[in-house]
């Protein structure tokens, strides 16, 4: 299928995502002729006045764009570290050219996250649903963490705002470096020259990019 189909149905899916109407996507009714052909092909279905909702085939395709653009931006910003609008950029060329073979491999060596950088969720994939951790992730929830590893807070999946000022106050911030030294009965975590506690629920929460251990970086590798 082509491009603007994607993109259309890309549209259709953040509208419905905000809780707006579909007619309100904006894209009546310049977009006529391609939306009676995705209607034609099972993928919407339209009224008079525009597209009013997407059918079960759509919303799956809707679902395996929005998932691979959402993926593309948290590689190219959080592993690759460009800045937000390269990297989003670079994740609307990603979205048409990854096959969801590739968007798995991503999906896991980022250690299946849940959210964008935005904070949209990111729809899940097969393999978020097995689980399968065949590769070491390099981006993982700091609850995956081994005691004695340094990482990099990369972001922190929360929704709760209190929790994500809790922990911005006390230095829990993206860039910041962490030493975990204890996993039980709570994680325990050195940030510079504070050391601070914190339960399961919040060290799920915390995104950490692994840094290479110390043997192999003086190795050179
Ligand atoms: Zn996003
Ligand atoms: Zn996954």
């Amino acid at each position: 299928m082509n491009d603007k189909i994607d993109e259309i149905l890309e549209l259709l899916y953040i509208t419905d995502e905000r809780g707006g109407s579909l007619a309100e996507a904006g894209i009546w009714p310049e977009a006529r002729n391609l939306l009676n052909s995705m209607a034609a092909d099972g993928l919407v279905e339209i009224g008079d006045d525009g597209p009013l909702a997407m059918t079960n085939a759509g919303r799956a395709r809707a679902e395996q764009i929005i998932r691979l653009h959402r993926l593309a931006e948290r590689l190219l910003e959080d592993v690759l570290e460009l800045s937000p609008s390269v990297a989003e950029e670079g994740a609307c060329q990603f979205e048409h050219c990854l096959s969801t073979d590739v968007a798995d491999s991503i999906c896991t060596l980022l250690g299946h996250p849940t959210t964008c950088p935005h904070g949209r969720p990111i729809p899940r994939g097969e393999c978020c649903r097995r689980e399968k951790r065949g590769v070491e992730p390099v981006v993982v929830p700091l609850s995956e963490l081994e005691s004695g590893k340094d990482a990099r807070v990369l972001y922190i999946g929360t929704k709760h705002h209190d929790r994500l000022d809790r922990l911005t106050s006390m230095g829990v911030l993206p860039g910041a470096e962490l030493r975990l030294h204890q996993r039980r009965p709570t994680f325990v975590i050195q940030l510079g020259e504070t050391t601070l506690a914190l339960d399961q629920s919040i060290a799920q929460d915390i995104f950490v990019r692994r840094k290479a251990d110390r043997a192999k970086k003086a190795m050179g590798q």
